[in-house]
């Protein structure tokens, strides 16, 4: 599972609270000392915004360790071309007729359409795709047919991966053209998601009732045990006479060429690992490229999971399924990384007092866990990213996904430390804490102490919030009992512990923040937030669905509610703008401390109908005009809604065939990193 910053972090800027991890502010400073000049953000277009991360900490690193994260690195965008074809069946031939253009037209390139020919194809590169990365809709062009025409008429026909006449019959009849292959994932209900998906992890030919029926075939009737994760690395298709059947993804299968790629860096690789373990896990990794094997995937993805010990790590595989309506099929991605100790300490310490906060938590002593265990995380520092990891990055993860892996061999939880690092450098600016904090007192408040508060917020959240209380003798799991609410009101939950220990004396006297201020920092976002600002998520007249949106709003509302009388938080208007304003911090913490023993009665009782109430009556419905307001308010800012990533180029330095140093430098555009990553890494056909 990974968390991702789009829309809603982008847009809140510092201010988000599920901002998580960042590397320690020791370095953070020393990283910023050495790149005063560091540019975070290299440019804006459509709803975009081209950023870039340091990476803190890999000067440190012995010769071994950068010499191993090199080689990682490499397997990771070897895979590129990957998520390229499984997002759209033409994604290739598009990407290479567009970048053979760039390459090589020689007419005006000031006018309009060159213009628009160049932000259209930024956007492909950042979606890996003509399909919007978030959205799933396809991107239209803003400039003609015929320009394009004329663009094609003007490159040699060598350099073009098809014949003219071919790639003109493809781009009116599928780029151009409203109406065919408009969404890559189509989750509606009541129609046929796999049709309506022009993604390609189905033939053009499979139905929904296809694939349905192929994979009851395969799992057969009795529910397995510990079941491989069927259709994670295949397309499924039909052959002529109706047979459906799978085209897997290895060695020797679909996708070889870049496999092939992987496995070679991946062998580089195991020959510089840190430790046994980790030499295991990737030997693992690259029998699985080999055979496919998806018995193999998962002994590699225990194996993975024993590996805490060494400093780095990698993800790399078919991993997340979003991208496939029925949910079987892995997306090409890669996350290379190497542990922040600093930032790890931190949340070792919070989760060394776990015990303290349960203790201490207003909830109902019955429903208290008599042993509490902190929920171990850990903070990384990104190297290099692949496949649908890139441009466009998570910044949390959580793996493996196979549930019985989970829960008998537990998971790995990241902060990716840097990327968020940069969002909060990049987002610092724009306006947004001018146009939703109601006095200079709350913007001075939120630059001096909303990033690190939230940064806490998410540790308490992740490494005491979820791991506590206790659920009541004979009472089944949320799951059972609250349903379709058990995730908000987990998720709200766990915010609860974080936001009701914000305001404590213990984080000051624990040294993990300087004063009450932070504490004081992070209620006033929390509020502007579940208020306001994350609507603007939504279209106008939309309800609420995410779990953790929902969370935020029903707690907002919740506490606003209850504390009107006394005046806790106050609504005001301003030349026709809204403001919540907290006025009393430490009886709004009381009132988040009775919301807590609330929520965790429902949850250790499995109180359905209290759930619903909440939810339903605080959580799911905004308020239009305030929802309007916002999003005007937005658009007055400005401010492009998705960001994503240049990453650092890596070189090195060679003595003979010994490998004597790897350097990093941020010195490219990201058009030039695109076509360089278009001419380094493309190792597939056109057609797979
Ligand atoms: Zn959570």
């Amino acid at each position: 599972m990974k968390k991702s910053f789009t829309y809603f972090y982008a847009l809140l800027a510092i201010l988000s609270i599920l901002i998580l991890g960042c590397s320690t502010q020791k370095e953070d400073k020393a990283c910023c000392a050495a790149h005063s000049e560091f540019e975070y953000v290299a440019e804006s277009f459509s709803d975009l915004k081209i950023l870039r991360y340091t990476v803190p900490g890999f000067e440190q690193l012995d010769l071994g360790k950068k010499e191993l994260l090199y080689y990682l690195g490499q397997a990771a965008l070897a895979g590129r071309d990957i998520i390229w074809d499984q997002n759209y069946r033409y994604n290739l031939t598009v990407r290479h007729t567009l970048e053979a253009i760039i390459n090589n037209y020689n007419g005006d390139k000031e006018s309009d359409d060159w213009n628009h020919f160049m932000v259209y194809t930024k956007r492909i590169w950042f979606s890996s795709g003509i399909h919007h990365h978030y959205s799933k809709d396809k991107i239209m062009p803003e400039f003609s047919n015929d320009y394009f025409n004329s663009l094609l008429e003007a490159i040699d026909q060598d350099l073009l991966p098809k014949d003219k006449a071919e790639l003109k019959a493809l781009f009116s009849g599928t780029i151009f053209k409203d109406g065919v292959d408009m969404k890559s994932v189509d989750q509606r209900a009541g129609i046929d998601n796999i049709l309506a998906s022009c993604n390609n992890y189905y033939g053009p030919n499979i139905t929904q009732a296809d694939a349905e029926a192929y994979y009851k075939n395969l799992k057969g009737d009795k529910p397995s045990f510990r079941p491989i994760s069927y259709g994670l690395n295949s397309q499924v298709v039909k052959d002529e006479n109706g047979k459906v059947f799978e085209k897997k993804w290895h060695v020797g299968g679909m996708y070889s060429a870049a496999i092939e790629k992987i496995v070679f860096w991946l062998e580089k690789a195991i020959n510089v690992t840190e430790n046994t373990q980790q030499k295991v896990t990737l030997e693992k990794l690259v029998e699985y490229y080999k055979t496919g094997d998806l018995r193999t995937f998962d002994v590699y993805s225990m194996e993975w999971v024993k590996d805490t010990a060494s400093r780095i790590d990698v993800v790399n595989g078919f991993i997340e399924v979003y991208g496939d309506a029925l949910g079987y099929k892995g997306a090409y991605e890669s996350v290379v990384s190497f542990k922040d100790m600093e930032a790890s300490k931190r949340i070792a310490a919070i989760a060394d007092q776990a015990q303290w906060f349960e203790d201490n938590s207003p909830i109902m002593d019955m429903h208290k866990k008599k042993e509490v265990k902190g929920i171990s995380a850990k903070v990384i520092t990104v190297f290099m990213e692949g496949g649908d990891a890139c441009p466009s990055t998570p910044i949390g993860i959580n793996l493996p996904n196979a549930n019985w892996i989970r829960k008998e061999h537990g998971s790995k939880s990241v902060n990716l430390g840097n990327i968020v690092h940069a969002y909060e450098e990049a987002s610092k600016g724009g306006g947004f804490l001018d146009e939703f904090c109601y006095d200079k007192a709350e913007i001075d408040r939120a630059k001096n102490f909303a990033g690190p508060a939230d940064l806490l917020h998410t540790d308490m959240h992740e490494v005491i919030g979820h791991a506590s209380g206790a659920i009541e003798e004979g009472v089944g799991t949320p799951k059972e009992t609250l349903k379709q609410y058990s995730s908000t009101i987990e998720e709200g939950r766990a915010d609860l512990v974080a936001l009701y220990y914000l305001m404590d004396q213990k984080l000051v006297d624990m040294g993990l923040m300087p004063s009450l201020e932070s504490g004081k920092a992070a209620y006033d976002d929390y509020i502007r937030n579940g208020m306001m600002t994350q609507l603007v998520r939504l279209k106008l007249g939309e309800h609420i669905e995410e779990a953790h949106m929902r969370n935020r709003a029903w707690i907002s509302h919740w506490v606003f509610e209850q504390g009107k009388d006394q005046n806790i938080i106050e609504k005001l208007s301003k030349e026709g703008k809204t403001y919540f304003v907290v006025r009393d911090y430490d009886k709004l913490r009381n009132l988040f401390g009775a919301l807590l023993k609330e929520v965790q009665r429902i949850k250790s009782k499995g109180d359905y109908q209290a759930a619903k109430e909440l939810v339903e009556n605080y959580g799911v419905v905004p308020d239009q005009a305030i929802h309007a307001e916002v999003l005007e308010r937005y658009k007055q800012l400005g401010i492009a809604p998705y960001s994503g990533f240049i990453q650092p180029r890596t070189e090195v330095l060679k003595d003979q065939d010994k490998l004597i140093d790897v350097k990093l430098y941020w010195d490219e555009t990201f058009e030039e990193q695109m076509l360089r990553y278009g001419r380094d890494f493309s190792y597939l056909p056109i057609n797979n």
